[in-house]
């Protein structure tokens, strides 16, 4: 099954998607996970990456692409993806097809999780994840269940996104409207969008999107 879990910063995508990866056995393919390596990494393309993601803008979609392409023909993808983050642009969307087709592959689904500006810079403000395991926490919503302590791994580390700050949210929006929100329409027009309400709690959400995944 390959799925995207489509919607702006903030929505959901990466807390859904690893439920998915639990319930479904499928792997979550996460290009801001994959820059944020690099960054960390201090490669080239980190190097790059961070100056254009500091500023909440995108990163060209000719790497993208390329990174997307190398990644998705690993073995642990075999058994499905979910992809979070990616495409960001109509150009991506066309190349992620070609690739696939390339393949003799498709998409099952695109999900578009729907959710209110208002509710993605609280969301945003709040965010925090396991420093090991990558585990997604918000100081108000989704706190560990013991104070300090993640529960998927027991970490005690955690860590915020530099890019997680009111200044960038407001870019990382513009750019969402501007670049990404184009893909709604050409996924529609392939009979493939189906919405979800990303504004519920976080197990509704999970809810909707099995439900989803049910009837395809
Ligand atoms: P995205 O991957 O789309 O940027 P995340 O999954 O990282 O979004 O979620 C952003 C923040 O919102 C996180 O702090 C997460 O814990 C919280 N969150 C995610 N889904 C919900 C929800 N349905 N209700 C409330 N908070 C949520
Ligand atoms: P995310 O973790 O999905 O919120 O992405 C964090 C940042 O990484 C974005 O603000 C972009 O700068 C960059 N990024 C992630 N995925 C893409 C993509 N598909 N195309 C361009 N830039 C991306």
């Amino acid at each position: 099954m390959k799925l995207i879990l489509l919607g702006p910063p903030g929505a959901g995508k990466g807390t859904q998607a690893k439920r998915l990866e639990e319930s479904r056995g499928l792997k979550q393919v996460s290009t801001g996970d994959m820059l944020r390596a690099a960054v960390h990494d201090g490669t080239p393309l980190g190097l790059e990456a961070d100056r254009i993601m500091k500023a909440g803008k995108l990163v060209p979609d000719g790497i993208m692409i390329d990174m997307i392409a190398e990644r998705i023909g690993q073995p642990d993808c075999r058994r499905g993806v979910i992809l979070d983050g990616f495409p960001r642009t109509v150009r991506q969307a066309e190349a992620l097809d070609a690739m696939l087709a390339s393949r003799s592959q498709g998409l099952d689904a695109v999900i578009e999780m729907v959710v209110d500006d208002a509710v993605l810079v609280e969301r945003i403000a709040g965010r925090y994840s396991c420093a090991k395991c990558g585990a997604v926490y918000h100081d108000k919503t989704q706190q560990p269940k013991s104070p300090g302590i993640c529960d998927v791994c027991g970490s005690k580390e955690f860590k915020r996104r530099p890019d997680d700050n009111p200044q960038t949210v407001q870019a990382r929006l513009q750019e969402y409207y501007q670049q990404t929100a184009p893909i709604v329409p050409y996924y529609k027009q392939k009979g493939l969008l189906r919405q979800v309400d990303g504004m519920a709690q976080v197990d509704a959400v999970t809810r909707q999107i099995e439900a989803v995944l049910e009837g395809l």
